[in-house]
């Protein structure tokens, strides 16, 4: 890894100077927002980067991006994290499948709103009874002449609530044949039928359980051949998962959904750098002074550095299980006011310690679970499988 200071260019400083401007229009800074890696970036905000191609910088701004490099991105990253603003508003891993998959309707009228960022989407994969064995789905949809109609629920949609379209796996035939009676659609969120009630997650933060009763769509909105849905998910699945994620340039970070991770825990150390900074041992100095609380945050420091360099498939697993761990490390050393929750008298750092302890636990999970991960790194070196 290249551990040499970035100079930014007088573009890149001006590009900041924008993005900061914009951030500082439309979003107060709260510290207590601490569902970084979760929450999505408010309506306004959202729009005002879209208006200018900042939600895919990365795509040719004839598309809906701004034509912007690996810097530029990781600035807009780097701003939205300063200001504890929650981003997570973009499509990425849809649109390479929309573009190879998507109805010549879902191509020229959605994408383009989809890649600028004016339209947002969620994934519907989970159900109640199926997360990991996701090719279990019993949401069906039947052809009614040219449309569908789709009955059944997904769990642990995030975003339901406010997203535009759902990416939604359905059953098209036997469920016998499991794998090979899937098809993909693109869900209008305010198609009648269609219901988002809120689950309420450990340490702040919402996901949704989504219903879908009698819901008719146009086969305008499939996406991929009728039971073709597994080959047509394989690769958003895959990339959310981190496989092929290389990082280059200057982004320090492992490029897959555990970059949300590690910057949780940066803010984390942070959390715990103030609880010490703000607190006395018995003999009058600082804690910060104390060789175990610097220890403790020195091994929290390399945790930190580990996560951003563990690559592709590793970098979610890596990062959630050391959240975890030091979310737990750090609570204890700082308790009991460290774990005081936001708003109680005596909290710290707007309660994050408190409250990342509860959220970390769900990072192992959300994305596919670690042990998902282990067999499926396990698979990929060749050895056995660890469960
Ligand atoms: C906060 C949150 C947000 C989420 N957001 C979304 C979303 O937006 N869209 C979406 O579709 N889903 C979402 N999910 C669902 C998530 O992907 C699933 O919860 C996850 O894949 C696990 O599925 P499950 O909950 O059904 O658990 P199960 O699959 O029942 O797993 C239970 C336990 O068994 C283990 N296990 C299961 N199968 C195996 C196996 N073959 N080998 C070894 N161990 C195994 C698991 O590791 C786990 O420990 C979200 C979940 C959470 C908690």
């Amino acid at each position: 890894m290249d551990f040499s200071a970035l100079e930014l260019t007088t573009d890149q400083l001006a590009f900041e100077q924008e993005v900061r401007d914009l951030i500082e229009a439309h979003w107060t800074p709260n510290r207590a927002h601490i569902a970084l890696d979760h929450d999505r970036a408010p309506e306004a905000l959202r729009l005002a980067m879209a208006e200018r191609g900042f939600v895919h910088p990365k795509l040719a701004a004839e598309v809906g991006g701004a034509g912007l490099g690996e810097v530029e991105e990781e600035i807009i990253t780097a701003l939205f994290n300063e200001y504890y603003a929650p981003n997570n508003v973009s499509s990425e891993l849809l649109i390479p499948t929309l573009e190879r998959f998507g109805s010549d309707f879902l191509k020229t009228t959605v994408l383009p709103r989809i890649r600028t960022g004016e339209c947002t989407t969620c994934l519907g994969y989970s159900e109640p009874d199926n997360g990991s064995d996701i090719a279990a789905a019993k949401t069906k949809a039947v052809q009614d002449g040219d449309e569908w109609v789709i009955n059944g629920s997904k769990m642990w949609t995030t975003w339901g609530n406010e997203s535009d379209y759902v990416f939604l796996l359905a059953r098209t035939g036997p469920i016998e044949q499991k794998h090979r009676t899937l098809t993909m659609f693109l869900v209008p969120m305010d198609a009648p039928g269609v219901e988002a009630t809120a689950v309420w997650i450990l340490g702040g933060g919402r996901t949704n359980v989504t219903y879908y009763t009698d819901v008719r769509i146009s086969d305008d909105y499939r996406i991929g051949g009728i039971n073709e849905g597994w080959s047509v998910m394989s690769e958003p699945l895959a990339t959310e998962h981190g496989a092929g994620i290389v990082t280059e340039g200057v982004t320090p970070v492992n490029g897959s959904m555990g970059a949300g991770f590690s910057r949780v825990l940066d803010k984390l150390i942070d959390g715990a750098v103030e609880w010490a900074a703000s607190r006395t041992s018995a003999d009058g100095r600082s804690r910060l002074e104390d060789p175990l609380v610097r220890m403790a945050l020195a091994e929290a420091l390399l945790d930190l550095e580990v996560c951003w360099n563990a690559e592709g498939e590793l970098g979610k697993p890596m990062s959630a299980e050391v959240l975890m761990n030091q979310a737990d490390r750090l609570a204890d050393m700082a308790a009991p006011e460290g774990i005081l929750d936001f708003g109680v008298d005596g909290s710290i750092a707007a309660g994050i310690i408190a409250s990342e302890r509860q959220h970390a636990p769900g990072t192992a999970v959300y994305g596919g679970t670690t042990e998902i991960y282990r067999n499926n790194i396990a698979r990929s070196l060749g050895l056995p499988r660890p469960y």
